[in-house]
Parts: C-alpha cells; sequence; structure tokens
C-alpha cells in the first residue's frame, strides 16, 4: 500500500519507482510494445521506432512544472478522497493548481455511456444547500443485480427531465422502483415497468440501493470539496460514478496512473 510516508523523498526515486511499477516486467515503448527501450532521466528510447517519449507525457503530465514526487503525492491524496485543502497542504502546489489539476484527472476517468437494464431504481436527489442558491438536482439509476450506477444533474424534478434522464440511461422494457413522486407516475406510457413504493408511508425497501447511493454521494461531496460548488458537479459525479462502477483502476495510485495515460 502507497502512502506519503513510504514515497521516496527523491525527485528521481519516485521516476524509477513510477516506472517499475507500470512495467513490472520491464520498460515497452508505447507504440509497438518493444523492449528495446533506452530510460534516461527525462525521456525513454526506444531503439527499434528511433523515436522517444516522456512518462509524464505519457501520463498525462505533459508540459507540467509537477515534479514526480508531486505527482504521485497528487494521485495517493486524491485517490484517498482528500479535500483539495488537504492535497495542497501535501504536495505544496496552490489551491488553483490543485483544483485545477483534480479536474483535469477526473475528465480522464471512464464516462458512462451505455444504458441499464432490467431491474432498476431510480430517485431524484440535492446537491448543495438552497439558503445559498446553491441547491441542484440529481437524478440516479442503479441496476440492482450490477449495482452499476448513472447519475446525471437535471434542471427540475418535471416529467420531461426525469423522462430525459431515463431516455438516456434506462433501457426501454427494465422494471423500474421508485417513489410515489408524480414524474414517476407516466413512466408506463413510455415503455417501463414500474414498481412504486410510497417513502410516506415508510415503505422504503424496493429503493434502498439508490438511497444508499444519495448517502455515499452526500459523504463524498462533503468529503473531496472544501465547498460545493455547481462548477465542479458534472466532475464530481463523474468521479463517484467511475469509484463506483470501477474499483478495480481505484486499487493503488499506479493503476489509476495507468489507467489515465494518454497517447504519447
Ligand atoms: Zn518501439
Amino acid at each position: 500500500m502507497y502512502t506519503l510516508l513510504n514515497l521516496p523523498p527523491d525527485d528521481q526515486e519516485c521516476f524509477e519507482l513510477t516506472l517499475r511499477q507500470l512495467y513490472p516486467e520491464g520498460v515497452r515503448c508505447p507504440w509497438k510494445l518493444h523492449e528495446a527501450v533506452t530510460v534516461t532521466a527525462t525521456y525513454l528510447w526506444c531503439k527499434c521506432c528511433r523515436r522517444k517519449w516522456s512518462l509524464k507525457m505519457q501520463l498525462g503530465f505533459g508540459y507540467s512544472k509537477l515534479s514526480w514526487r508531486q505527482i504521485l503525492a497528487l494521485v495517493i491524496c486524491w485517490l484517498g478522497k482528500q479535500s483539495p485543502g488537504d492535497i495542497m497542504v501535501s504536495t505544496g502546489l496552490s489551491y488553483t493548481t490543485t483544483l485545477r489539476w483534480l479536474e483535469r484527472l477526473r475528465s480522464r476517468l471512464p464516462m458512462e455511456q451505455d444504458s441499464l437494464a432490467g431491474l432498476l431504481e431510480t430517485d431524484q436527489s440535492y446537491l448543495g444547500r438552497q439558503k445559498y442558491h446553491n441547491q441542484h438536482i440529481v437524478m440516479g439509476l442503479v441496476d440492482r443485480q450490477t449495482n452499476q450506477v448513472r447519475l446525471a444533474e437535471i434542471p427540475d424534478c418535471e416529467q420531461d427531465s426525469v423522462e430525459g434522464f431515463l431516455d438516456r440511461y434506462a433501457v426501454v422494457g427494465g422494471l423500474i422502483f421508485a417513489d410515489a413522486h408524480g414524474s414517476h407516475l407516466g413512466l408506463r406510457e413510455v415503455g417501463y415497468d414500474l414498481d412504486i413504493c410510497n417513502h410516506s408511508l415508510g415503505h422504503f425497501g424496493p429503493t434502498n440501493r439508490i438511497e444508499n447511493v444519495w448517502s455515499c454521494l452526500d459523504r463524498f461531496t462533503r468529503r473531496t470539496r472544501d465547498r460545493f460548488m455547481h462548477q465542479f458537479l458534472p466532475g464530481l459525479l463523474q468521479e463517484f460514478q467511475a469509484r463506483r462502477n470501477h474499483p478495480e483502476i481505484f486499487a493503488d495510485p499506479f493503476t489509476l496512473l495507468k489507467s489515465m495515460a494518454v497517447p504519447v
């Protein structure tokens, strides 16, 4: 397990550690996977392709002034769901730079494109505080069999917004479990099977998975942001979904780094 405490203090050692972790069987070139690669302090050279590349560039940190130690510290803290304020202290980056990097890293996580089918739970939740005119509605969908999640912001809880979200993320014909909100009642007419539970009568059982998503999302939002701001909502939802739907890429800092590699 990697923590800030066992991270080498020296930048060159951090670079070598990264190389060893990313290529446990020896460095391969990114174009044809050649093994004849020379490693220098600043670049990697494939003797067969006669081309050089930079590991920083490959991992999406090209042109950045971040040292290898800062890159690893950033990824370790981010993986540990630290707030930007805490990450700033651990990495020595400025607050603005930390925020910018977190947004960039989030945008490289997998985007959920596929619709869900089968037994699905849906609901809406509010993020942020109304008192500060900073409250936004998030709609969610959970697949009961696979636990896959889809989340998106919707402008309001009107029927059109709710149906628009389901149109995008739920395959018609699925059985949808939802509460008795008015916007759910018309879902049968657009092709879904519907099982309504009445929260006001204390019936929570059929939607407890999506209720669980809301409590996790709430905790995630409060923990990873010093202050909830609307501009961060898309990135926040993308990261939350990636962590839930693809836990394997969050196994350790190097797997996470590798998953975010870009073509060089
Ligand atoms: Zn090559």
